[in-house]
C-alpha cells in the first residue's frame, strides 16, 4: 500500500546487512534521500519515515521546496553548483557535496562570511576520470583541500563522487576502495584545519558495495521514490 514506506524498509534492510558484512555500525552511515524532481507530499512520506535529509541537486529545486518541507529536515546540495548560484543557498543546506574549484570554494567562503556561518563541504572527486562529470582529477585533489583549509569560513569534511554507470555494483568497488585510500592519504598529511571523516558516494546501484568500501552517506533516490519523471525532457 504505501510504497515509499516499503522502499525505505528495504533499502534500510539492504544497509544493515552491508555494515554488518563489513563490521561497521549502522550510526556511520547516512541514508540521504535524493528528491530531485519528486513533490512535497511524496518527499514528506518519506520524512514521515525518519529521513530527514534530503539531497537535491539543483539550487532552485531546494528553493522551491524550503519552505514547504520546514524546519526539521536537512538539505544537502548534491549538484553541480555555480558560483552566481552561491547566495541563495549558503545558509539554507547542511552539507554542499559537490565543489571542485577553489573559486567556487572562495565564494562559498565569502558568503558564508556575510551570513557568519560556516559551510561544510565535500570535494567533488571524478574518481573513473570520466569526460562528462564533474570534480577534480584524484591527483589534484590534494592541493585543492590545501588551497580550501586557508579559508576561514569553510570547513572540508570530505570527499564526494558519483561513480560510473554501471550494471554489475562490483565494477564500482575499485572506484570506492580509491575514494577511501584518498581520504586516508590526505589526512595522514595533517594539514592545518582538515580532518576529514565523511565519504559521500553509492547510489541506488551501488551503495551496498560503496558502504562496505567506506562509505558514510548513501545517496539514494530511485531506490526510494522510485523512478524519477522528468516533465521538460
Ligand atoms: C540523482 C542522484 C543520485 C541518486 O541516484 P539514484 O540512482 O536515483 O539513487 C545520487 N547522487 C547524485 C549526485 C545524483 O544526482
Amino acid at each position: 500500500m504505501n510504497q515509499i514506506k516499503d522502499n525505505i524498509e528495504e533499502i534500510e534492510a539492504r544497509i544493515q546487512a552491508a555494515v554488518e558484512r563489513s563490521g561497521r555500525k549502522r550510526e556511520d552511515v547516512l541514508l540521504l534521500a535524493v528528491s530531485k524532481t519528486i513533490e512535497v507530499e511524496r518527499i514528506k512520506e518519506a520524512v514521515n519515515c525518519q529521513l530527514t535529509s534530503l539531497g537535491e541537486n539543483k539550487v532552485q529545486e531546494i528553493m522551491d521546496k524550503y519552505d514547504a518541507m520546514g524546519g526539521e529536515v536537512q538539505w544537502h546540495l548534491i549538484g553541480h553548483l555555480q558560483t552566481n548560484k552561491v547566495k541563495y543557498i549558503i545558509d539554507k543546506v547542511t552539507l554542499i557535496h559537490s565543489v571542485d574549484s577553489l573559486k567556487l570554494a572562495q565564494e562559498i567562503d565569502k558568503r558564508a562570511a556575510q551570513k557568519g556561518v560556516t559551510a561544510n563541504i565535500l570535494i567533488e572527486v571524478n574518481v573513473a576520470d570520466e569526460q562528462s562529470k564533474f570534480g577534480v582529477r584524484p591527483e589534484d585533489t590534494q592541493k585543492l583541500v590545501e588551497e580550501i583549509s586557508h579559508l576561514k569560513n569553510v570547513c572540508v569534511k570530505g570527499l564526494m563522487t558519483v561513480a560510473p554507470y554501471v550494471e554489475n555494483p562490483e565494477e564500482n568497488r575499485q572506484y570506492f576502495r580509491r575514494m577511501y585510500q584518498l581520504l586516508v592519504d590526505i589526512n595522514a598529511k595533517n594539514m592545518n584545519n582538515i580532518n576529514m571523516t565523511t565519504l559521500s558516494m553509492g547510489m541506488t546501484g551501488d551503495f551496498e558495495v560503496a558502504i562496505e568500501e567506506g562509505a558514510t552517506i548513501v545517496r539514494v533516490g530511485t531506490g526510494i521514490f522510485g523512478e524519477r519523471y522528468y516533465p521538460n525532457e
